[in-house]
């Protein structure tokens, strides 16, 4: 799509001719903070209530909460709990770690966004105890609440790969995207290194829930793409290996993808989940149907198991049974994010245990509905207000080029701009989104305005 689109959709949208959701969703996508709407929390009038919230967890949909929250409450207290004093950016790890943007560009301080009247207690939650409603802190610290938010994301559980060591990220051909931005950096250099010298690249997801399911694949494209362009993709072999049987969970985009790396000359495994690594030997090996498999690299990008934070996972609000009780991802209404349970708890982000919605993207039609639901029940109402599982990934498929897949618990697409943006095309506007238009789109939903 051409620059004159875009401004013409820009143009559009600020004369009131795109629908209502295509507006929002142009914001939500990443076209850059003119399109960015007042958000309707800070239109209503304000609640009068001496409520007690406490968030545990200020990433992006912690801070989020907090935001919509303080504009639409007046006299609550709202207590965040975090003992992350930096604040991670995390939709830029996959540029950071392909050379585009350096560590500093996803980096910045929690407290620029705390709200004005929200008390920021710098420690993390040791314990939830959702019958005493109250939550304890990392140095033993009660702190009581009338309603919780829980948005602590996810842990990222290195350890649960045998011989992995996140200090070896850089070394000996040992990739990670996922780790932080300064790993984010050193992996750059290690793929760098490997698109200047070929060999065999190991891509792989990891078996549990993930968020931005489409980063693992992402990375793939983008070292073929090096590779390329440095000449030397005929010196490489890139494996992919998938945990299932499946590329991505929505099936058009799994095609769409199969079909791209057939092209690219990606090989796929299906089926395959890494279980250990030796370092040293540069040697990876997966859990198959036909017992463990090795496979020798020179570079490996590692994506790690990814489950809730152990708080979490130990307490009474994970799922009881069933696929995510294990991992202990909250047991939340996927249409409200009430805990089915605690009525007066609410899950928001990666935590929470629903079937889509890992992604930044999806937090911010998540946290609008959430504390809807929240300050309708302090008034005594119902809210009407429903998350469909709306996910957006915005797919690089080569420096350049993107695919914006927009899709819902129901595996339907559903694009922001149907006609104009097609979600499985590679397209230079998409790869604008990604790379220039969606951090501006992010800090405003951090601050409620977005
Ligand atoms: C490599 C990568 C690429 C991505 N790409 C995209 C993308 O292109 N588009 C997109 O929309 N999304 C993307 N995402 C996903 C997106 O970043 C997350 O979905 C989003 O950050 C989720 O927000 P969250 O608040 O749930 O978690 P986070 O932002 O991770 O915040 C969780 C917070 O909880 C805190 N915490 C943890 N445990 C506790 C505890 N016990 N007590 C108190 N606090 C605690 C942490 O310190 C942290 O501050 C990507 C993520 C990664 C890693």
């Amino acid at each position: 799509m051409k620059q004159e689109v875009v401004e013409q959709l820009v143009e559009a949208a600020g004369k009131g001719r795109l629908d209502r959701r295509a507006f929002l969703t142009l914001g939500a996508a990443g076209a850059g903070t003119i399109l960015l709407r007042p958000a309707t929390a800070q239109a209503a009038p304000r609640v009068k209530t001496t409520a007690n919230i406490v968030i545990a967890g200020a990433g992006a949909a912690g801070l989020a909460a907090a935001s919509h929250l303080a504009a639409r409450l007046d006299g609550a207290k709202i207590t965040l709990v975090d003992a992350r004093k930096e604040h991670f950016y995390q939709p830029g790890f996959t540029l950071v770690s392909s050379g585009i943007k350096p560590a500093s560009y996803v980096v910045s301080a929690t407290r620029d966004y705390v709200p004005a009247g929200v008390e920021l207690v710098e420690e993390g939650v040791a314990e939830f105890d959702p019958e005493g409603k109250k939550i304890v802190t990392s140095s033993g610290k009660a702190i009581a609440y009338d309603y919780l938010v829980v948005a602590t994301g996810c842990k990222l559980d290195y350890a649960a790969i045998a011989g992995m060591d996140v200090e070896q990220i850089g070394n000996n051909g040992l990739g990670s995207i996922y780790h932080s931005p300064a790993k984010a950096e050193a992996t750059w250099r290690a793929m760098s290194n490997f698109a200047d010298n070929g060999g065999v690249g190991v891509f792989l997801r990891p078996g549990t829930e993930m968020k931005c399911a489409g980063a693992p694949l992402k990375y793939t494209f983008i070292t073929d793409d090096y590779l390329r362009r440095r000449g030397n993709r005929g010196k490489a072999e890139l494996i992919y290996n998938a945990n299932n049987k499946a590329l991505f969970s929505v099936p058009i985009v799994h095609e769409k993808v199969r079909m791209l790396f057939e092209d690219r000359g990606v090989k796929v495994n299906y089926e395959r989940i890494l279980e250990s690594i030796d370092l040293g030997k540069r040697i990876a090996v997966f859990k198959t149907a036909l017992g463990p498999i090795e496979l020798q690299y020179d570079f490996i990008n590692v994506i790690p198991p990814m489950r809730a934070p152990d708080a979490v996972r130990n307490s009474a609000l994970r799922w009881q049974e069933g696929g995510w009780a294990n991992d202990g991802w909250i047991e939340v209404d996927k249409h409200n994010l009430r805990h089915k349970r605690f009525d007066n708890v609410f899950a928001v982000g990666d935590v929470a245990g629903v079937p889509k919605g890992k992604t930044a993207a999806s937090v911010k039609w998540q946290v609008p509905v959430a504390v809807d639901h929240l300050v309708a029940q302090i008034e005594g109402k119902e809210s009407s207000a429903h998350y469909g599982g709306y996910t957006s990934c915005p797919l690089i498929t080569r420096l350049g080029q993107a695919m914006l897949i927009e899709f819902d618990y129901k595996d339907n697409l559903t694009p922001s701009f149907p006609g104009v943006i097609a979600p499985l095309e590679e397209l230079w506007i998409s790869w604008v989104m990604k790379t220039m238009a969606l951090k501006p789109t992010y800090i405003s939903m951090l601050r409620g305005r977005a």
